[in-house]
């Protein structure tokens, strides 16, 4: 249930809401807008009323959330969220620029799809860097499907990643694969990629649900909307509300590209929560010839970020070669993407 508080309450009517809610075992998440403060309260509803909660002091109104998704849904909070990741106060303690996430800048976290080695993702850093990247994406734990496949420099990767931060001051993405492994990937990174093999992981979720860096939670490749959002709830209702989504393809009959992308969803998600919505056309097509118009079909369409696969050598990357583009092409897809930003009334 949602509590909406009058306008002009004060903090102790919204401290003693808060307590009330804890004594009846629902778990308050408050959210403090420009307008208006409310809290969701989360848990068994059978164990009070919205007539009970309507006269606490300071509410104005009792509204059941109706989604099965509590938090993530527009109608906990009808405002898209915006926030950022990296700047001086990122969970990792490293110093990397601020970017934020579900404003009018959409944000291109560009990079390879795996740390190789240090010159490499040094020199990739700075080149999209120099593009107009404004974080950088590798992965340092890889979800391969064969095990005999490349599965990434783990903790070494993650020292060459925190380098190039400090080196280009762009914020790192990078994926953790398992619960155990988030303090140690969470020590590095500005933000912590949960891919789309791990999306229904709820051990994985819980534990990004713990810590307060930030969240790209990829789709699951088979995941309905409702299904992808209940794991992105995980995480918020662990108490962390930096959660970015990302549409990165869904597992079709269709085998001429690697996935579908399935771009109606970022829409669709918008519509149901209020949280970033991310496109990655690297994955959705695996095909690097279509990731420049899949891009600027992203932007369209009202994607608040680009997660996009670039390397220096793409004939030569260790994963994901085929959907890679050169930094070159990074270059022209960002100025065109320009282009396609303020016909919607956006910027890169
Ligand atoms: C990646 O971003 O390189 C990746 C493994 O993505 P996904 O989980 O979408 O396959
Ligand atoms: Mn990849």
């Amino acid at each position: 249930m949602i509590l909406v508080f009058r306008q002009g309450c004060t903090r102790e009517e919204v401290a003693y809401a808060e307590e009330k809610l804890k004594a009846i075992g629902m778990v308050p998440h408050t959210l403090c807008g420009v307008e208006r403060t409310v809290i969701a309260a989360i848990g068994d509803e059978r164990k009070t009323s919205a007539e009970e909660l309507s006269i606490i002091p300071g509410v104005e109104n009792v509204l059941p959330i109706l989604a099965p998704y509590k938090l993530a849904s527009r109608e906990m909070q009808p405002t898209p969220s915006v926030f950022h990741i990296g700047g001086s106060d990122s969970p990792c303690g490293g110093t990397s620029n601020r970017v934020e996430f579900g404003g009018k800048t959409i944000p291109f976290i560009a990079g390879p799809c795996a740390v190789e080695g240090r010159s490499q993702v040094l020199e990739v850093a700075q080149a999209v860097k120099e593009a107009g990247a404004t974080a950088l994406r590798a992965g340092a734990f890889k979800p391969r499907t064969s095990p005999y496949q490349f599965q990434g420099l783990a903790e070494e990767g993650l020292e060459y990643l925190a380098e190039a931060r400090d080196a280009t001051g762009l914020p790192i993405v990078t994926e953790v694969l398992t619960p155990a492994d988030v303090p140690l990937v969470a020590k590095y990174t500005d933000v912590l990629q949960v891919g789309t093999r791990n999306m229904q992981n709820f051990l994985l979720l819980r534990a990004c649900g713990a810590i307060r860096t930030p969240v790209l939670l990829k789709r699951g490749m088979s995941a309905t909307l409702e299904e992808y959002l209940l794991a992105a709830e995980y995480i918020l209702a662990g108490g962390n509300p930096r959660v970015m989504l990302c549409e990165r393809g869904i597992r079709t009959f269709e085998t001429y590209v690697r996935n579908t992308f399935a771009l109606a969803m970022v829409p669709a998600l918008k519509e149901k929560s209020h949280l970033p919505v991310l496109a990655d056309p690297s994955h959705g097509t695996g095909v690097r010839k279509f990731v420049p118009p899949m891009t600027k079909a992203s932007i369209a369409c009202g994607a608040d970020g680009i997660l996009i696969e670039v390397h220096p050598d793409p004939e030569k990357a260790l994963t994901d070669g085929a959907q890679t583009i050169s930094v070159k092409d990074f270059a022209k897809l960002i100025k065109e993407s320009r282009a396609v930003a303020e016909a919607v009334g956006r910027t890169v």
